[in-house]
């Protein structure tokens, strides 16, 4: 009995799904101390050290323009922009499509998204806060129309917003989160 009791407990254990997650969140301070440095720097260094500083200037604007990507990649696995890092677990899920569910995956990997956009886990932006199943995966820079459109996927329903303003994906994005399953 007690033997069953405690299969019974590591089989709940593996059933509850745990994201893991990186520190992302961009100070201001960071960017300016960041900034200072390379400012005062002079010589050869200063290319890395403009180089510090744009990778987190970049990761704080991505955050911002609320675009999801995997914008490093580290000894733990490839990070979102929202911390969300995809590990040996999320990886082993997506691999069996376990998530999500199969149809699920294979909607959402026909639109030719990265592997970090099909695991579960995503926060949301700009505040890094609750958790998100539907967000803003790309963009394109059209020249003609000098505008950014942006691409946005649902993971709990399988429903896409291609190519829209940013304040559009926005307005999905957020519907979606509130009727989706999104915190
Ligand atoms: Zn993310
Ligand atoms: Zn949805």
């Amino acid at each position: 009995m007690e033997l069953r009791e405690d299969e019974q407990e590591i089989t709940e254990k593996e059933n509850v799904m745990e994201f893991v997650y990186s520190e992302v969140f961009v100070s201001e301070e960071k960017l300016a101390s960041l900034k200072k440095i390379m400012d005062e720097t002079i010589g050869e260094s200063k290319y890395y050290r403009f180089k510090a500083w744009l990778h987190f200037a970049n990761l704080e604007r991505w955050q911002s323009q609320r675009w999801h990507h995997g914008y490093l990649s580290s000894q733990e696995g490839d990070i979102c922009t929202c911390g969300l890092v995809m590990d040996e677990v999320s990886l082993a899920e997506l691999n069996e499509d376990a998530a999500l569910g199969s149809s699920m995956y294979a909607t959402l990997r026909a639109l030719g998204v990265e592997p970090i956009h099909l695991i579960a886990g995503h926060r949301n932006l700009p505040t890094l806060s609750g958790l998100a199943v539907a967000f803003t995966y790309d963009y394109q820079h059209h020249e003609e129309l000098n505008a950014y459109l942006w691409d946005a996927l649902c993971q709990g329903c399988g429903e896409t917003v291609l190519q829209q303003r940013n304040d559009l994906t926005d307005a999905f994005v957020e519907q979606h989160n509130a009727k989706c399953g999104g915190k």
